[in-house]
């Protein structure tokens, strides 16, 4: 690339961080294939993108995603903000994908700079035919240096797609295009090397981490047809921290575990999620014992659209940062994008 003066346009500088993850994963030892490959290696030879950016590389774990601790993600952060300080104009991190919806979204809660911080990985190993690593490695160091994508907080970008980290989910075990937004859509796409933001996420929350105490214990517990309150009371023997409870529908569950849920609400904060994986837990429709309006008046905590798993890392950064019950209530208010009234305080 050229300036008007016949000048080389300087390139960029991106942080790339790696973490391991499938993008990361090559025969080894044993069975299958193993996260072995640094930041470095996984760089090298990607077409194009030594054109797109000098790159500042970190191999920050060599882990399979199921691996990675909310504590990791807490030291990663530093890590990341001292890339930038250094004069990067964004960062990416690559890991494995089965936990990049939830890595992302806790990321998003801890990341208060403009810059973008992009997280990708690939859901093809590079041994395989049509390995997408390389690509969406190349497209997301393309998203971290678009100006555009500055101020969009954590942005996912695989298969040429940019989700906003709140809302993004795998859905599919195998196929390259897994991640998608319920309810939404990608924020924007990547082609022909030109990033795009098409919509801009609103609202971002930022979380204070003050954490000494060990970490938060807090279950999720998804509510079938006809369970019985014995899950519900175990958590409470358990000495759990906070729990999220997946309801049916709108937020919904039977009249039975009533006295289950008033149980752990003396105790701990109970946040309501919906089964359905999209769409708000509602606040105002349904009336009966068990329903929306009766477990919001006996003081549960509505998710909004977050869905159980992003409920249950925010509780745990609520706790692990000492926020009180109204506290926790505003901040799901904020991060779950809620409408319409937050109920009980
Ligand atoms: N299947 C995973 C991946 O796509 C493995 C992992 O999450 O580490 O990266």
């Amino acid at each position: 690339m050229v300036q008007p003066d016949g000048g080389p346009v300087p390139r960029p500088t991106v942080g790339y961080v790696a973490l391991g993850g499938t993008i990361a994963s090559v025969p080894a030892e044993g069975p299958g294939v193993q996260p072995t490959l640094a930041a470095r290696d996984l760089a090298a030879g990607v077409p194009g993108l030594e054109a797109a950016a000098v790159l500042e590389t970190h191999t920050f774990r060599t882990i399979p995603s199921s691996a990675i601790t909310l504590r990791d993600l807490v030291e990663l952060v530093p890590l990341l903000e001292a890339v930038v300080a250094r004069g990067a104009v964004g960062v990416v991190v690559s890991q494995g994908t089965d936990t990049i919806e939830e890595a992302a979204f806790v990321l998003d809660l801890l990341w208060d700079r403009p810059e973008p911080l992009v997280v990708t990985g690939a859901m093809r190993n590079p041994s395989l035919a049509g390995a997408d690593g390389p690509a969406n490695l190349l497209a997301s160091v393309q998203v971290a240096a678009e100006p555009d994508a500055r101020d969009c907080g954590v942005l996912v970008c695989l298969n040429d797609e940019i989700h906003a980290a709140r809302f993004v989910h795998k859905s599919h075990t195998s196929s390259p295009s897994t991640f998608h937004s319920p309810g939404l859509g990608p924020i924007g796409w990547v082609a022909e090397g030109r990033p795009v933001i098409a919509f801009r996420p609103t609202r971002r929350a930022h979380v204070e981490l003050d954490w000494s105490a060990p970490l938060p214990r807090v279950p999720i517990v998804t509510i079938g047809l006809d369970a019985d309150p014995a899950l519900l009371e175990a958590a409470r023997d358990l000495e759990c921290d906070g729990i999220v409870i997946e309801g049916m529908g709108g937020g919904h569950v039977p009249a039975g575990l009533l006295p289950a849920v008033a149980d752990l609400l003396e105790r701990i904060p109970v946040v309501l999620t919906s089964r359905t994986g999209s769409g708000e837990v509602l606040a105002t429709t349904y009336g009966y014992p068990g329903g929306e309006i009766d477990l919001l008046d006996r003081g549960v905590i509505r998710a909004g659209a977050l869905d159980s798993l992003k409920a249950r890392l925010l509780l745990m950064l609520a706790v692990a940062s000492g926020h009180d019950r109204l506290a926790t209530r505003e901040l799901f208010a904020l991060v779950g994008t809620t409408t319409g009234p937050v109920a009980k305080a």
